[in-house]
């Protein structure tokens, strides 16, 4: 992991010093009231950010997962007939998006392993946004991170390239994507800040240990994928103890890292 830019001691004011690059104990993250979380693939929120999600929708948060593919390249199971898999990892999806307290889940259903920023995605995640209208987006970066590249699928990337791209400038542009705007009535909504996940430069750490248990149950519900794996709590508590140690959070502590950006 790239290490930490000047991490501060941990604070208890949540989001709006959380751009200038902070850690923040558990509960004590100012919750927003509507979030959007913009992901890939099903799963990738469950490994990244369900431990912050499920913590503020404890506390009332309205949080809809916008998820581009079905994941129909994932898995392990050879055997498993493929046209099996999309509705088997949506359906695995939504369990897991329970579990967090997230019961609005959309399916984009576009190609696993072949996404592309395209302007038909651009507009699909636009008309989300708009109908969303969230206070805080969740998405990849879409930059490399040279140090998990071998983690991090290229979907990400472009997932995050599309989402950003929706978030600033079409969402909040009325002359982009001008379908959404006459036909579907959908106005213009300015989304006030983003956090991304996987990328090279977080600047934000929140406390999970309390939900560690949840955040494993959760994306243990995602058996096509986990099944085989019989290190992931060991992996997962290994990643959120780095994200913690790099945040500055104290020893046994475990947390997921954001890089938070004011849109303004
Ligand atoms: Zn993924």
């Amino acid at each position: 992991m790239t290490p930490a830019k000047s991490p501060t001691a941990p604070q208890q004011d949540g989001r709006t010093a959380a751009a200038e690059g902070t850690a923040v104990t558990a509960g004590a993250a100012a919750r927003p009231d509507r979030v959007l979380v913009i992901t890939a693939h099903p799963d990738d929120v469950e490994f990244c950010a369900a431990g912050t999600v499920m913590q503020w929708t404890d506390q009332g948060a309205s949080v809809t997962y916008c998820v581009l593919t079905d994941g129909d390249n994932g898995g392990f199971d050879e055997a498993l007939p493929r046209q099996t898999v999309a509705p088997l990892r949506r359906a695995e999806q939504k369990a897991a998006a329970r579990a967090a307290g997230v019961h609005d889940v959309r399916f984009l259903g576009y190609p696993d392993g072949r996404l592309e920023p395209s302007m038909q995605l651009r507009r699909d995640i636009t008309r989300v946004i708009r109908q969303t209208r969230p206070d805080l987006v969740i998405l990849p970066s879409p930059e490399i991170n040279w140090d998990r590249i071998a983690d991090v699928h290229p979907d990400h990337r472009a997932a995050g390239d599309a989402a950003l791209r929706a978030v600033y400038p079409d969402a909040r542009n009325p002359f982009a994507h001008p379908t959404l705007y006459r036909e579907q009535n959908l106005a213009t909504w300015e989304v006030p800040e983003i956090w991304l996940i996987t990328g090279p430069s977080p600047n934000h750490w929140v406390d999970i240990t309390e939900v560690f248990p949840r955040k494993l149950a959760a994306l243990r519900l995602h058996t096509s994928q986990t099944a085989h794996l019989a290190e992931l709590e060991a992996l997962l508590t290994r990643w959120q103890t780095e994200h913690a140690t790099q945040g500055g959070l104290g020893p046994g502590r475990l947390a997921e890292a954001f890089q938070v950006v004011r849109l303004g």
